[in-house]
C-alpha cells in the first residue's frame, strides 16, 4: 500500500472505531465495485463497515421482459445493434436452435455512429439503447439522425430513493456514481437524507469518499460532497441535460431486482415516434409479450443488485455460473457483481 492509502486507512479506521456499531456503505457504480475488488478494499476495512454493491450496472438491471422483447425482435428477423457487453446476455445458440435455419442478425457496435453506419446497409435495424443519464445523450443524439432505438434506458436517481425506502436495506451512506454524476450534477442529490459522496474511480477516491462518509456519521451533517470535482459539477452537463429532455420523457420501468420504479425509464418522445422500436414494431411487441414465459431458475442476481446476497450466496456462482458460460445478467457485463466477485475475488 502506497503511503497516502495508509493515511487514509488509518483515520478510516480511527472514525470507524469511534462510531463503534456495524456500518455498511454502497457503491453505486460497477467502476467503483471493479476498483474495490482488484484493490481488495473490502479486506482492508475495519470489520465493522462493509460495503456492498448496488444496481449500477446497466445490463444487469434491465428487466427479463426487455431481454426477451429484443430476442424475439431478432428471432423476427429484425437486425439488431447492441454494445458487446449485452451480447452474452442472449443465449444465441438457444435463439438460433429456437429460430431454426432462420438468421439471426445481431450486430456488436463500439457506439451509436457505428449503429448508424450499419443503418446505411440495414435500415430496419433497431439500436439497443442501455444505460443511465451517462449513454442516455449518445442515443438521443442518433435518434435525431434517424436510429430505430429500443429504449431500456434508466434515470438512476429514483433507484437510490427505491433503495432507500427498502426496508430489509440499512444503507448508512452511498458512494455516487461518478460518471452518472458527471451528466446529471450533484444537486439532485441533494433531497436524500442520508450521507453522500459522489467519487472518482481510483483506490484513492473510494477510501477518501468512506472517509467522509464516517466523518457525516460522527458530526451527524448529512449532506452530497463532492470527491470527483475534476469531473463533476454541481449542475453537471446542461448539453446532455438538454438532449436527453429533447428526445426522451420520463415513464415509470421495471429493473431486475428492484421492480417497477416510478419515474426511472426513459423512452422516446412522441415527436420521435417513428424511431421508436416499441411505436415501430408495436404489434409484433405485442405477440412476443404475450408468450414470454419466465423461468424461475436460482440466478439470485436481483438481491444480489440490492445488496441483500453476495455472489458467493448463490449455489450456481463460479460452479455453473462464470464468465465463459453466464446463467445471469450479473455474471454478463464486466460491470457485473458476479463477474467482479469471480475475476477479482480469488
Ligand atoms: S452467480 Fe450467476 S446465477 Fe448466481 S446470481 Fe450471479 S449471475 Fe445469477
Amino acid at each position: 500500500m502506497k503511503p497516502l492509502f495508509q493515511k487514509i486507512i488509518k483515520e478510516i479506521e480511527k472514525k470507524a472505531s469511534f462510531v463503534g456499531r456495524r456500518l455498511t456503505f454502497m457503491e453505486l457504480c460497477g467502476t467503483h465495485s471493479q476498483t474495490i475488488a482488484e484493490y481488495n478494499i473490502k479486506k482492508i476495512l475495519p470489520s465493522n463497515l462493509s460495503l456492498i454493491a448496488g444496481p449500477g450496472c446497466p445490463v444487469c438491471v434491465t428487466s427479463q421482459e426487455d431481454v426477451e422483447s429484443i430476442a424475439g425482435l431478432a428471432m423476427a428477423g429484425i437486425p439488431i445493434a447492441t454494445y458487446g457487453d449485452t451480447l452474452k446476455i442472449f443465449d444465441t445458440s438457444a435463439l438460433l436452435k429456437k429460430n431454426g435455419k432462420h438468421k439471426i442478425d445481431i450486430y456488436v457496435v463500439y457506439d451509436v455512429e457505428e449503429a448508424l453506419k450499419l443503418k446505411n446497409q440495414k435500415p430496419d435495424l433497431v439500436f439497443w439503447g442501455l444505460g443511465f443519464e451517462t449513454t442516455a445523450p449518445m442515443t438521443a443524439w442518433a435518434v435525431k439522425r434517424g436510429l430505430i432505438v429500443y429504449s431500456t434506458h434508466k434515470k438512476f436517481f429514483p433507484a437510490m430513493e427505491a433503495l432507500l425506502e427498502n426496508k430489509e436495506l440499512k444503507i448508512d451512506g452511498f458512494i455516487n456514481p461518478g460518471h452518472v454524476s458527471a451528466i446529471t450534477g450533484t444537486k439532485i442529490y441533494e433531497s436524500l437524507k442520508t450521507p453522500q459522496v459522489v467519487a472518482g474511480f481510483e483506490a484513492k477516491d473510494v477510501l477518501q469518499a468512506i472517509s467522509w462518509l464516517l466523518d457525516q456519521i460522527i458530526s451527524g451533517k448529512f449532506e452530497v460532497q463532492n470527491e470527483y470535482k475534476r469531473v463533476v459539477k454541481k449542475e453537471g452537463n446542461k448539453r446532455a441535460q438538454k438532449i436527453i429532455q429533447e428526445v426522451f420523457e420520463v415513464k415509470d420501468a421495471l429493473w431486475r431486482g428492484l421492480g417497477k420504479i416510478k419515474k426511472s425509464g426513459l423512452v422516446l418522445r412522441k415527436k420521435y415516434q417513428k424511431q421508436d422500436a416499441e411505436y415501430v414494431y408495436s404489434k409484433l411487441l405485442k405477440k412476443i409479450r404475450k408468450n414470454i414465459t419466465f423461468s424461475s431458475n436460482v440466478c439470485q442476481c436481483g438481491k444480489i443488485l440490492q445488496g441483500m446476497r453476495r455472489p458467493q450466496e448463490c449455489p450456481l456462482f463460479a460452479k455453473i455460473c462464470r464468465p465463459e458460460n453466464p446463467q445471469g445478467p450479473c455474471m454478463v457485463s464486466v460491470e457485473g457483481t458476479c463477474y467482479i466477485e469471480y475475476k477479482y475475488g480469488k
